[in-house]
């Protein structure tokens, strides 16, 4: 059985206050399902978040950082400046850092790199544009992302990765892949996966959904095989739903 993953990715939302606020109020609501819950906040409050939740079962996570160990990157933050603040896994290709920040393939491929060089578990994300999905090419786009920024691994990278499917046309738009369409692009990504490792390394690497999840259409979502979790934006900002969200598995 796979490990089911709820992540919320809390984006640039949230100032101190607000962070300790938010983890006070999931600190009091009541885990029902076997799903890891992870949440992301912004860099500043990393190291409060991990403090408030030490004793917790939700691991508090990062959501980019640079490929370098240090030196000249104004403004950047490394591996091991996350790890010693208590972070172990980190979110690599948000579509807002490909579309903002003008990440590449080729430089995600040298983030997981440096992610894993320091013992940390990534969640890759990846999904094609609407333009895409319209021409009937998503499958194409997708492979392609995934194999420039992840198939130079050897097998044994897989246990560390977390595979995070997000259309960036259901990306805070309230519009969702419907569940088959999830189901779909899954099974598409375990059989690439499967293709280039072996069907015993794909069938181990949990896959999560992400775009516009909230409390009425998670489990839906969630009830489909190769779906094994889900990367949550807004719903992630209000307790009560992200956790209805993690306890619809
Ligand atoms: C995200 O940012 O990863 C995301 C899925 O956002 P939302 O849930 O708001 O669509």
């Amino acid at each position: 059985m796979r490990q089911q993953i709820v992540a919320g990715n809390w984006k640039m939302n949230n100032d101190l206050a607000q962070t300790e606020s938010l983890i006070t109020e999931l600190k009091k609501i009541k885990k029902t399902s076997n799903a890891e819950v992870m949440v992301a906040p912004t860099f500043t409050n990393l190291f409060r978040a991990f403090d408030a939740l030490r004793n917790n079962d939700i691991e508090v996570i990062a959501q980019n950082m640079h490929f370098a160990e240090n030196g000249a990157y104004t403004g950047e933050i490394s591996a091991s400046m996350l790890k010693s603040v208590g972070v172990n896994t980190v979110i690599l290709g948000h579509s807002e850092r490909r579309a903002y920040f003008n990440e590449t393939d080729e430089m995600l491929a040298k983030k997981v790199d440096a992610a894993l060089a320091n013992n940390m578990r990534v969640i890759f994300c990846f999904g094609e544009e609407l333009a895409d999905r319209k021409s009937g090419n998503h499958e194409n786009i997708v492979e392609s992302q995934i194999k420039n920024a992840l198939f130079h691994l050897e097998a044994s990278a897989f246990k560390n990765i977390v595979l995070a499917y997000e259309p960036v046309w259901a990306i805070g738009t309230g519009e969702t892949a419907s569940p088959e369409q999830a189901q779909d692009m899954h099974a598409f990504i375990r059989k690439t996966l499967s293709n280039k490792y072996g069907k015993v390394v794909a069938d181990a690497v949990s896959i999560l959904y992400g775009g516009s999840v909230k409390p009425n259409n998670a489990q839906e979502i969630f009830s489909k095989p190769d779906v094994d979790g889900g990367l949550i934006g807004g719903a992630a900002l209000n307790a009560t739903d992200f956790f209805a969200i993690v306890n619809a598995f």
